[in-house]
């Protein structure tokens, strides 16, 4: 059973945790009875309705026309005069505790009706999130695995789905988990010297506390390292599209889209803002990111767009320099020889970089520009799908190249980067000689932020942000 321990620095959060959070935790799950529809809102063929509680059999059996509910069994039965479906009860189920699903037809009134008559009956609706919130609180699943279910509900490409089933089964949290007993161990024999600190003894064997801790170092920072990949795969790839003003970069962003997000304008630098879209093309999500004209310009307005430009050039994985074909090809020397001096892109060596002559559909497009790179008619639609394929390959050969479990957890990351940064200090007051209680209030720094993760440890702030993000029903 996880408890719950405030840290130093927690401050209230102006996001209040779902009511059901303190609830569930003040009954440690095993409070109310909760009902809610676990099927997406709407109409559709059937639709389940799942009822959990220490109540949920008792509940159940007053509305439905059968005497009982062998457990884990599909029992065909009528739901009092409302609907007739199928009953299936779980004495442990996705919660941990009592669980009755009953999968009713998907009409909208005959779902809120069963809900009506369950909450009649003693049943309370429950919160967002609050079903994988009581599996959490009663020890089925850790806090990352809770993460996990919401990243595969919203999972879109196979490698999302890939991420999300990686973690739920366990993913690195387990190994985390296994290294945080051993630091925790050995944190313990080191505050038990401290109350024999008269007497000169050592329990905490140093030399393993130093091997432990740099296993934990190079572990985390191979987790944290892999966070750039993994944050790409599930946000997607961040995808920067660059050139002059009227290049065509907004019409290349449209057609890779395939809609009208970003505002296609023949007058030049209108598109100064920066738009963010993301389309998924060969099982990879990519995050586009559309600036304003790599040119030299007086208007306040526009050099910032072009700052941006530089900027979203550096952090993107994938870059797309749009030269116009009608224009001569020394414009596009200039603004990568920029690129390169300004922002520091290796243009040579860049593996993704990829220089699209666009509007060669037009009759001044000049000849020889089309072989510098990879030829389009953003608005004609030719080349296009070259050009996606030839994407699609240099980044699916990358990914493919680590088959490391990848971090893709923004809150994750953070809790390893506290670690991280905690047990460098237990490192270098252990190398310094520091006593053993100022190297355990740092030790017990660390401990606390890994055991965030797996939710060893946690508090509501934290708990309100992870189950908000569900919807209710989950
Ligand atoms: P941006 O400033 O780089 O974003 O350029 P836009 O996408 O706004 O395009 C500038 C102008 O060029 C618009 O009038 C587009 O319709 C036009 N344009 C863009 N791509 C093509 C193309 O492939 N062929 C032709 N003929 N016109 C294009």
């Amino acid at each position: 059973m996880p408890t719950t321990t405030p840290h130093p620095d927690h401050t209230p959060s102006t996001c209040a945790p779902p009511r059901g959070v303190d609830g569930a935790r003040q009954r440690n799950g095993r409070g109310d009875t909760i009902v809610a529809i676990s099927t997406p809102p709407g109409v559709g063929g059937i639709a389940v309705v799942r009822l959990s509680g220490p109540a949920a059999l008792e509940l159940a059996l007053q509305h439905l026309a059968v005497d009982r509910l062998a457990p884990r069994s599909a029992v065909h039965c009528h739901f009092g005069e409302i609907d007739d479906g199928i009953a299936v009860y779980y004495p442990k189920g996705y919660t941990g505790e009592p669980t009755v699903e009953f999968s009713c037809h998907g009409s909208q009134y005959v779902q809120e009706a069963i809900v009506q008559a369950l909450v009649d009956g003693g049943a309370r609706l429950a919160e967002a999130g609050e079903f994988t919130l009581r599996a959490f609180l009663n020890g089925r699943i850790n806090l990352s695995q809770a993460e996990a279910v919401a990243d595969l509900i919203d999972a879109v490409t196979p490698a999302q789905h890939r991420l999300a089933v990686s973690q739920l089964r366990g993913g690195y949290a387990q190994e985390l988990k296994a290294l945080r007993q051993q630091l925790l161990d050995l944190t313990s024999l080191l505050e038990l010297e401290l109350d024999f600190s008269q007497e000169d003894v050592e329990f905490a064997d140093r030399t393993e506390l130093h091997q432990l801790l740099s296993r934990l170092i190079s572990h985390i920072s191979r987790l944290i390292d892999s966070f750039r990949m993994g944050n790409a795969l599930k946000r997607g790839i961040p995808t920067a599209i660059i050139g002059r003003p009227n290049a065509g970069k907004s019409s290349l962003l449209n057609a890779l889209l395939h809609e009208e997000r970003a505002i296609v304008s023949p007058v030049a630098g209108t598109t100064r803002d920066t738009v963010e879209e993301t389309f998924n093309m060969g099982g990879l999500t990519f995050r586009l990111i559309d600036t304003a004209g790599l040119h030299h310009t007086d208007d306040p307005l526009e050099n910032m767009g072009i700052r941006r430009t530089i900027a979203a050039a550096v952090q993107a994985d994938v870059i797309l320099y749009v030269h116009d074909a009608t224009r001569p090809w020394t414009d596009a020397v200039e603004d990568l020889q920029a690129l390169r001096d300004d922002a520091g892109v290796d243009i040579e060596g860049s593996k993704h970089l990829w220089i699209v002559v666009n509007k060669i559909d037009l009759p001044e497009a000049v000849e020889s520009n089309r072989k510098l790179g990879v030829a389009i008619s953003a608005t004609q639609g030719i080349g296009l799908e070259e050009l996606r394929s030839t994407i699609i390959k240099a980044v699916s050969a990358d990914m493919a190249s680590s088959d490391q479990v990848l971090l893709t957890n923004a809150r994750h990351y953070d809790a390893l980067g506290r670690t991280k940064a905690a047990l460098w200090r237990v490192a270098h007051g252990l190398a310094d000689g520091l006593s053993a209680d100022l190297v355990a209030v740092d030790l017990r720094d660390a401990l606390y932020h890994l055991g965030t993760i797996t939710g060893e440890v946690t508090n509501d702030e934290v708990l309100g942000n992870i189950f908000s993000r569900f919807c209710i029903g989950k």
